[in-house]
């Protein structure tokens, strides 16, 4: 058994759903429950703010939460992060407010002979003020804690595929994984693996992956072909949904699962 309780439950959820990435399917599952969370009664909870005061919201978890219609947790939590970034960034540019009065105190002449130096405390803080903007606006509540979930998820579907011979036929199967998940498998499988489990299951993952891109693509190129006029009257097979599916396969949940039909 694992050091630690890890819930095989929700992976064999996603493995049953017969999409193109259940690892997609599991962080879908995170987000919008994270994304209830962020807009319910967890977020008076006092350690919530302080993490949402923090870390704010990226540009597509800012977009879901505005569409979800909750205007007044939106309003209140997005009221004191925007004073936490305020406050935090202040402080940043009064440092550079400071470079920059030194820089104009220097004598006039060698300013215009040879300009700022680079290494001046003046660019050095300008290039402080522009890291620190940054990670303001890189942080984000609701990824995070989908990171820290998907670790879990990650560790257990190594740990099903050692343990778990179903879940291991399961596994080679299914239609393996987006290329954004297939890095994230195969770091963890660097990481929670060994021995000849770990040979296994990057030889099961290659083939997976090789046959299922070779699949879609195929379906793919039936869709571009089916524009052509002597295609015209052929059957679709798998290929309608072809376009969605091959951008979902690159870039994993771009567009959303219901206009996915195969
Ligand atoms: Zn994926
Ligand atoms: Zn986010």
């Amino acid at each position: 058994m694992p050091q630690v309780h890890l819930d095989t439950i929700p992976i064999w959820d996603a493995y049953k759903m017969d999409t193109e990435c259940p690892v997609c399917a599991l962080e879908d599952n995170c987000e919008r429950q994270f994304l209830d969370v962020a807009l319910g009664g967890a977020m008076m909870e006092p350690d919530t703010r302080i993490a949402t005061n923090e870390k704010g919201f990226c540009p597509r978890h800012f977009a879901q939460l505005y569409d979800a219609q909750n205007r007044l947790s939106l309003a209140l939590m997005t009221h004191t992060h925007l004073k936490d970034v305020m406050d935090s960034t202040q402080r940043q540019s009064d440092a550079l407010l400071r470079a920059l009065e030194a820089e104009k105190k220097k004598n006039p002449l060698s300013r215009a002979a040879s300009g700022v130096a680079k290494s001046s405390p003046f660019h050095k803080q300008m290039a402080a003020l522009a890291d620190h903007v940054q990670f303001r606006t890189d942080s984000c509540y609701i990824c995070d804690r989908i990171q820290k979930s998907m670790d879990r998820y990650i560790e257990t579907i190594c740990y099903l595929y050692k343990k778990d011979e179903s879940f291991r036929s399961t596994f080679t199967e299914s239609k393996g994984v987006c290329q954004r998940h297939y890095a994230v498998l195969l770091r963890g499988a660097l990481e929670h693996m060994s021995g000849s489990m770990q040979l296994q299951f990057v030889e099961d993952l290659l083939a997976l992956q090789k046959r299922n891109l070779e699949r879609v693509e195929h379906d793919l190129e039936w869709f571009t072909l089916k524009f052509d006029y002597r295609n015209q009257d052929k059957p679709w097979g798998n290929s309608r949904d072809a376009v969605e599916r091959s951008i979902n396969r690159l870039q994993g949940r771009v567009i959303p699962k219901d206009n996915e039909k195969g």
